[in-house]
């Protein structure tokens, strides 16, 4: 057995590549404080990248005392976990350690484990949450030097 097996990630899915018909522009607009939150109909809201709605939350709607309740459900937490963190790829262990710590000295006793958390972002997909595929190491690191387009123009 390989025991050094990375963990998987997980993102959500911006892109929509699985062609859902629900919005998830509305799905994180509708998460926002009550200052960010689209007024009038939806339609202006999926108007929005849901990049740009994230931002917004980053910036502002994540920090408000009322985003991550101790009694949110499991999945709904997760979600909004992934949507504060700016949508970077995340472990199970990663947003079981997050809210294990938000949630520290609440009266709710939860089961945060890894496993939970792990069982909510395998079945996430109505929450637009999808496992990544495995990162290849080499590729990650190559990154093209900013001076090499220049070279030409010196001759
Ligand atoms: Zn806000």
């Amino acid at each position: 057995m390989d025991e050094t097996k990375d963990p998987k990630r997980y993102q959500l899915d911006t892109q929509n590549t699985r062609g859902s018909s629900a919005s998830l522009s509305l799905l994180i607009a509708v998460r926002k404080c009550y200052k960010h939150r689209p007024e009038g109909n939806e339609h202006s809201a999926i108007a929005v990248s849901p990049e740009k709605h994230i931002r917004e939350i980053q910036r502002c709607c994540a920090k408000a005392d009322d985003y991550l309740l101790p009694d949110t459900p499991i999945k709904e937490a997760v979600f909004r976990v992934m949507v504060a963190g700016g949508n970077k790829p995340v472990t199970a262990e990663a947003v079981s350690a997050d809210l294990s710590a938000r949630w520290e000295v609440s009266t709710y006793p939860r089961d945060l484990s890894t496993r939970v958390v792990e069982r909510v972002l395998a079945n996430g997909q109505n929450y637009f949450i999808h496992e990544l595929p495995e990162p290849e190491p080499e590729s990650q690191l190559v990154r093209r030097a900013p001076a090499e387009a220049k070279a030409d123009d010196e001759a």
